[in-house]
């Protein structure tokens, strides 16, 4: 477990990913993994401290666990980085799911650190179903989709669609 944020870590969740990626196999049902990343994070430690930084890191995952089942994972992937995998459920739920996420990262309210500010996520987002069942082309295709979500202004999350 991460000890700032109380989630997986990047070597617990690689472990679990396994065993999603093999019930997936058995079950034939698709998993969908997506990778969420703060927008601008070195802003507010640069601005307001580290300190502030990790209340951030620590709530945002909070605001996430609220509007997740227990049957979504989530892990820490190093920095401010965060992979979601959500198995049984169609892309299209994946995507509810992660707008909820990015709406409660929106709305935190950060107050309690004393300064002002709001924080929000890009997420790039794939299915197995166009990925495979591999877990290094299943990380490389969120980390292509959370390109796009950067390049095209963040705050917004982007799936997948195949290799051009
Ligand atoms: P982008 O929108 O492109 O993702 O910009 P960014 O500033 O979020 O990205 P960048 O990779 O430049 O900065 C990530 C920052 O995350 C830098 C580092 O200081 C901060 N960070 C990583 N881990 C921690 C942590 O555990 N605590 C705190 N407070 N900050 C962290
Ligand atoms: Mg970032
Ligand atoms: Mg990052």
């Amino acid at each position: 477990m991460d000890h700032l944020t109380k989630v997986f870590t990047r070597k617990a969740f690689e472990e679990q990913l396994e065993i999603m990626i093999k019930a997936s196999k058995v079950k034939l049902k698709p998993i969908n993994l997506a990778i969420l990343d703060l927008d601008h994070f070195k802003e507010v430690n640069d601005k307001f401290g580290h300190l502030v930084g990790d209340w951030v890191l620590q709530n945002v995952i909070i605001a996430c666990e609220n509007v997740i089942d227990q049957d979504t994972l989530i892990a820490r992937l190093g920095g401010e980085e965060f992979a979601i995998v959500t198995p049984d459920i169609s892309m299209q739920k994946t995507k509810l799911l992660l707008e909820k996420m990015r709406l409660a990262i929106e709305k935190l309210d950060c107050s309690p650190t004393g300064h002002n500010f709001n924080v929000t996520a890009s997420f790039g987002v794939t299915s197995s179903l166009i990925s495979g069942l591999e877990q290094p082309i299943l990380l490389t295709h969120a980390d292509v989709a959370l390109f796009e979500a950067k390049n095209n202004g963040r705050n917004q999350i982007v799936e997948f669609k195949g290799d051009q």
